[in-house]
C-alpha cells in the first residue's frame, strides 16, 4: 500500500467505517435515555453518517452521578500522578495509532480537509493529552514561609466533576485542551461535543477506556446545547464548567452558573482578531501568505482567524494583490482529496451565515476584491470561496461581528497610533498579528493590544507551552500550558500549629 492515501482510498475507508453514535456513560456505549437520535449529515455531500444519541437531562443526571461516584471512589482522583500520566500517554498513543480513522471521522463530520485533520487535528489533540500527562508528575505544591512552630501547606486538589462543552471547528483539539489538564489533575469529566461534530468525541471515549482510564472518569454526551448542554450547565453537582464556543452562549453559561450552584465557569469565546501590517513589514510575501492562511485555513472557522487585516496605506494595494494571488491556492474542493486546502463549511446554516455577511459587506459599501460566492453546489455539499473585502471601515458589520468563515475585511490605517486604536475597538480580545521590522514599534504595539495572544512577524504561533485565551468578551482563563491546570484545581491552605 502506498504511504499517501488518495481520495479514493479515503472514500473506500469511509464506506467501510462503522460509525458509533451512542453516548458513552460509565464505560459503556448506550442510547439516550429517551431513545431519541439526530441525523449527523456530512457537509461534504449531505450523506447521512450516523444517527447520534440526542442526550438530555436524564442522561446528564446519570453521567454526573457516575462521574461523582468514581471521583469519590478515588480510582482515578487519588492515583499517584505518575499513574495518571501513564494512562494519558497511552491514550495519546492510541489517538496516534488510530489517526486515519479519527481524521476521517473529523473530515466527514465537519468538512475540513483530510490533509489537515490528520496532520493538525489528530496530532495536536494527542500532543495536548501527552503534554498534560507528562507535566502532572512534575508539579509540586507549596509550603508557606512560616514561624518555626507552624507549617502552612498550600495544596492543589481536583475540583471534582467537570463538564466540558466544546464547539465544532476543531472538535478533537478543543476537547483535548480540556481533557488533558482536567484528567491529569484527577477530575471526572462529562464531555459535550457540538451537535455539528459529535463523532470524534464519541470515539475518543473508547480509546481512553482502552488506555486504562477507569469507567466513569470520561463520559461523552452528544446532543444539543439547549437540552443536554443546558442540563450540565445548570446541574447542582457539576463543580466546574469549561467551554469553548461563541460569546453569546458563554454569557448564557455564566447565568446558568449563577442560577444553580455557582460552579466555576471558564470560557474561551469568540474573536475578531486584527492582523496589523505596517509599511515596514520585513517580508510582504510572507505577510500575504500568513494573512491568507489566517482567514482561509479551516474555512475561516477559527476563533483566532485574522479576520480584520489592518494595512498601512503605503503597502495596501500591493498586499491585497499578493493575498488575492494566495487565495488561488485556497479554492474549495472535496475535503477527502489530499490536495484540497479549503473544505466544506460545517453545515448549511453556517454557509448561510457567511453568505449573509458577504451581502452585508456589499450593502454597507465595501468592495469585493475576490471571491464572494457559494461554489460546488452540485455536490450536495456546502462550499464558499475565500473572499476579500477592501474599503472596509471598522464600524461595518463585517468588521464588527465574528463571521466564522473565509471572509477577510481589509481596513486601511496611517501610523501606529491609529492601528492600535482600530485594533482595540472591538468587544473581543483574543489574538492579534503585528508585522514590522522596527523592534520598538513591535513591542509598543504588542503591549498596547488588548488581546491574549500577539504574534509578531507571523500568525497563529504557539504550542502546548503557550497559554491560549482572550481578554474582554473573548473569555477568561487559559487553555494550554500549566496555566490551564488552574481551572481544574482548587487551592487549599492547611495551617498546622506544632505547639
Ligand atoms: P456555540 O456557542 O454555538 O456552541 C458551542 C457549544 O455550546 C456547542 O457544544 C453547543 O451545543 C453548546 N451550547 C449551545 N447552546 C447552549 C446552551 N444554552 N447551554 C449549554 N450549551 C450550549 O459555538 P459554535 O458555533 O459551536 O462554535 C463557534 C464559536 O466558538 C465561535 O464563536 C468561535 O469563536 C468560538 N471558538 C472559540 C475558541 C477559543 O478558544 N476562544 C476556539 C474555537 C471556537
Ligand atoms: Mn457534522
Amino acid at each position: 500500500m502506498s504511504a499517501v492515501k488518495t481520495r479514493n482510498d479515503w472514500e473506500s475507508m469511509a464506506q467501510a467505517l462503522s460509525i458509533q453514535g451512542q453516548a458513552f456513560i460509565n464505560g459503556k456505549y448506550q442510547a439516550a435515555a429517551s431513545k431519541q437520535t439526530f441525523d449527523c449529515l456530512s457537509p461534504i455531500d449531505g450523506r447521512l453518517l450516523a444517527k447520534v444519541a440526542s442526550c438530555d437531562l436524564a442522561d446528564a443526571n446519570l453521567a454526573v452521578d457516575n462521574a461523582r461516584d468514581v471521583f469519590e471512589a478515588g480510582t482515578w482522583s487519588q492515583l499517584p500522578p505518575v499513574k495518571r500520566k501513564q494512562v494519558l500517554i497511552r491514550f495519546a498513543e492510541l489517538m496516534e495509532e488510530n489517526a486515519d480513522e479519527l481524521a476521517l471521522l473529523e473530515t466527514l463530520d465537519m468538512g475540513k480537509p483530510i490533509r489537515y485533520s490528520k496532520s493538525v487535528d489528530v496530532m495536536a489533540a494527542a500532543r495536548a493529552i501527552r503534554w498534560c500527562g507528562e507535566a502532572v508528575d512534575k508539579i509540586y505544591d507549596e509550603i508557606a514561609p512560616t514561624a518555626h512552630n507552624e507549617i502552612g501547606m498550600i495544596t492543589r486538589e481536583p475540583v471534582g466533576v467537570v463538564a466540558a462543552i466544546v464547539p465544532w471547528n476543531f472538535p478533537m483539539i478543543m476537547a483535548s485542551w480540556k481533557l488533558g489538564p482536567a484528567l491529569a489533575t484527577g477530575n471526572s469529566v462529562i464531555l459535550k461535543p457540538s451537535e455539528k461534530s459529535p463523532l470524534t468525541a464519541i470515539r475518543l471515549a473508547q480509546l481512553a477506556l482502552d488506555a486504562g482510564m477507569p469507567a466513569g472518569v470520561l463520559n461523552v454526551l452528544p446532543g444539543f446545547g439547549h437540552t443536554v448542554g443546558k442540563a450540565l450547565a445548570l446541574h447542582m453537582d457539576v463543580d466546574t464548567l469549561v467551554f469553548t464556543g461563541s460569546t453569546k452562549i458563554a454569557k448564557q453559561l455564566m447565568i446558568y452558573a449563577g442560577e444553580s450552584n455557582m460552579k466555576r465557569v471558564w470560557l474561551e469565546a469568540g474573536g475578531k482578531s486584527p492582523n496589523i501590517v505596517f509599511n515596514d513589514a520585513p517580508n510582504l510575501q510572507a505577510a500575504a501568505e500568513a494573512a491568507a492562511s489566517a482567514i482561509a485555513f479551516n474555512q475561516g472557522e477559527v476563533c483566532t482567524a485574522g479576520s480584520r487585516l489592518l494595512v498601512e496605506s503605503g503597502i495596501k494595494d500591493e498586499l491585497i494583490a499578493l493575498i488575492a494571488k494566495e487565495f488561488e491556492g485556497w479554492q474549495p474542493g472535496n475535503p477527502l482529496d489530499p490536495a484540497t486546502t479549503c473544505g466544506a463549511m460545517v453545515d448549511k446554516q453556517q454557509l448561510d451565515n457567511v453568505l449573509g455577511y458577504i451581502q452585508a459587506g456589499k450593502k454597507e459599501g465595501a468592495a469585493v476584491v475576490s471571491g464572494g460566492s457559494q461554489v460546488l453546489a452540485d455536490t450536495g455539499g456546502v462550499y464558499v470561496q475565500p473572499t476579500i473585502f477592501s474599503g472596509v471601515t471598522n464600524q461595518m458589520t463585517i468588521a464588527k461581528e465574528e463571521i466564522f468563515g473565509p471572509v477577510l475585511a481589509v481596513i486601511e490605517f496611517e501610523g501606529m497610533e491609529q492601528a492600535i486604536e482600530i485594533a482595540n475597538d472591538t468587544i473581543y480580545g483574543l489574538a492579534a498579528g503585528v508585522w514590522t521590522s522596527n523592534l520598538s514599534k513591535a513591542h509598543k504595539t504588542a503591549k498596547a493590544l488588548r488581546s491574549g495572544m500577539v504574534w509578531i512577524n507571523h500568525y497563529d504561533g504557539g504550542d502546548m507551552t503557550a497559554p491560549f485565551g482572550g481578554y474582554k468578551q473573548s473569555g477568561n482563563g487559559r487553555d494550554k500550558s500549566l496555566h490551564a491546570f488552574d481551572k481544574y484545581t482548587e487551592i487549599k491552605a492547611t495551617w498546622i500549629a506544632l505547639d
